[in-house]
């Protein structure tokens, strides 16, 4: 999908649907926490390769070929 980033405002990016995260730090007095932002926004490729998010799972595009596994 053509479109604009929400993140940095590049127009005429490939974008991808996703919902961003904010990592907040382990602190002194506070642990690590992710949280979701409900609102979905358009990445291109190199925001997401710079920032948290999570990917929606459209599930139209089968060029997805990535084999990425956390252990
Ligand atoms: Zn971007």
């Amino acid at each position: 999908m053509i479109s604009t980033c929400d993140s940095c405002g590049r127009e005429g990016e490939e974008v991808v649907a996703v919902h961003r995260l904010y990592v907040t730090p382990e602190s002194w007095d506070t642990p690590a926490a992710v949280k979701r932002v409900d609102e979905v926004e358009l990445w291109c490729f190199p925001c997401t390769t710079h920032y948290p998010h999570e990917r929606l799972d459209d599930g139209t595009d089968g060029s997805v070929g990535t084999d990425c596994r956390e252990g």
